[in-house]
């Protein structure tokens, strides 16, 4: 039997588990499972005066719902079977959340570290108009987003080049979400996910039948937090745990090898040491892992261990070993099939990635119909509030006789921006994914995971959209 299953191979058992208690019929479940379509391209890139030969993706997992949407990864480990598992939790993630599209990735296989700026330009404009060519992105047909390898500035690359070949599109600025802010993004896009992932944690630890079986206290506040990665999701899920949530980060890895405090430490500090000298391990007073034992991080003590990093960190070798009493997948996969079965018989509680990560495409959503909308968040209301509630003020200072400071005014009449309203709507979007998931998996018999309660939820959701829209008989 080989060791560990592939990441598609986890994706799939989670999924079988869960659909008994769907008590869907075979053949709807298998629509539901599998990936629609694919779309495989090699194409020529000259670097340096030679010309390379590079290996891409797209992947559209279910056309249940358009567009489809999900992100695209640069890294040296793409294959097919990777971007197929990524399309067909992106389906998932968005039933959970409400956000009505079908799930989908793109993957480019090379190492972004490796290249210039510009090859990485050249790389990316020339994998958008393949994907142009094929129809395979467009408003209405496919939205990609940023994932591990990628952020904001080739979002605008691949809107640029969209927008150069479809001129007379008005929502052409919808092809694409995780746009910089002045290139027709959304503010709050950039945190969402690891923002997403805080809200989510905090859910959990409100729970008070969860906290009791953990043994621990209600309340995110007080913590241990440990996180894998530092890029985008684990810098921003570490640094809000930090400043809004209380939490002591006590263990951090990255590529060059993993530190641990006991006493915890400023996340911001580590992140600025890590800028300042190219590595973690020289930050002071720290227990520190070298590049060959950075993976000794998902077996640090502390309450909530966040892997933010990528896929198969845990797996059946490493899973006996955790001390975590939370592990919340901030990353796609990081817990394998057989790792979970693990975690389970141990008593850990593991949020699952098709809930807790579903920030970024939460707000991605957001960018979508700003996009669509062709007008800021807040720009017609926030004056108007303003007003409404500074008249509120008025009445109530007349009636009682008594004056509210100026400052404390301007801090009630504020109206909200575009920021306030990103977050608020993830907040609640958050909140409300939670008590679903939540809710099945305290009172349907047979569900002892919140991971199959996810998935169970997902499932149910997406067979909805198949028998309201006729598609299934
Ligand atoms: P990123 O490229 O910004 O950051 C990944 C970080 O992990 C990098 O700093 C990298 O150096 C580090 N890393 C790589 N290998 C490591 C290792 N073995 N040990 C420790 N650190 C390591 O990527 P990201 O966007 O933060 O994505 C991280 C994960 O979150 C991925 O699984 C991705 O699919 C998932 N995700 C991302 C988003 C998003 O909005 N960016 C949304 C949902 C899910």
């Amino acid at each position: 039997m080989p060791n560990n299953v592939s990441f598609l191979d986890s994706v799939n058992r989670y999924f079988d588990a869960a659909a008994p208690f769907t008590d869907l019929p075979e053949g709807l479940l298998k629509q539901i499972k599998v990936c629609n379509s694919v779309y495989q391209v090699y194409f020529p890139v000259k670097i340096n005066g030679e010309v390379k030969v590079i290996e891409a993706y797209r992947a559209q997992h279910s056309h249940h719902r358009s567009p489809t949407k999900g992100g695209i990864r640069y890294s040296n480990h793409v294959n097919q079977e990777e971007v197929v598992a990524l399309a067909t939790l992106m389906s998932y993630k968005c039933a959970i959340v409400d956000v009505p599209f079908g799930g989908a990735k793109g993957g480019v296989r090379i190492n972004p570290w490796e290249y210039s700026e510009s090859d990485l330009e050249k790389i990316t404009r020339r994998y958008t108009t393949e994907l142009i060519r094929r129809k395979f992105i467009g408003p209405a047909i496919d939205v990609p987003a940023p994932d591990y390898g990628t952020g904001s500035r080739e979002m605008a690359w691949i809107y640029d080049t969209y927008r150069s070949f479809h001129g007379d599109d008005i929502n052409a600025a919808g092809c694409v979400t995780g746009k910089p802010v002045n290139q027709n993004g959304v503010r709050g896009r950039t945190e969402a996910t690891g923002r997403g992932v805080f809200y989510g944690i905090r859910e959990a630890c409100n729970q008070k039948d969860l906290m009791d079986k953990l043994g621990l206290s209600l309340g995110i506040e007080g913590k241990t937090m440990v996180v894998q990665g530092l890029g985008n999701v684990g810098a921003h899920t570490a640094t809000i745990s930090q400043d809004e949530g209380g939490v002591k980060i006590i263990g951090v890895s990255e590529v060059e090898g993993a530190i641990y405090s006991k006493d915890g430490f400023d996340i911001h500090e580590v992140m600025r040491h890590r800028q300042e000298h190219g590595s973690i391990l020289s930050f002071p007073g720290v227990q520190t892992f070298g590049k060959e034992d950075r993976r000794a991080v998902m077996e640090f003590e502390c309450d909530i261990l966040v892997p933010a990093a990528l896929e198969n960190q845990i797996d059946r070798d490493n899973a006996p070993n955790v001390k975590a009493k939370i592990i919340a997948e901030a990353a796609n996969g990081p817990v394998t099939a057989d790792g979970a079965e693990i975690l389970a018989k141990k008593g850990v509680v593991v949020i699952p990635d098709i809930y807790l990560n579903a920030g970024g495409v939460t707000v991605s959503y957001f960018e979508w119909l700003k996009n669509l909308s062709h007008m800021r968040f807040g720009r017609l209301e926030k004056r108007f509030d303003e007003g409404a509630y500074r008249r509120i003020i008025e009445q109530i200072e007349q009636t009682t006789g008594k004056t509210v400071s100026e400052r404390d005014k301007q801090m009630i009449v504020r109206g909200a921006d575009e920021i306030d309203l990103v977050r608020s709507g993830l907040e609640e979007t958050m909140i409300t994914g939670f008590q679903g998931i939540y809710e099945l998996y305290r009172e349907k018999e047979g569900i002892n995971d919140l991971r199959t309660a996810a998935f169970a939820l997902a499932i149910s959701k997406i067979s909805n959209d198949y028998i309201a829209l006729g598609i299934w008989p």
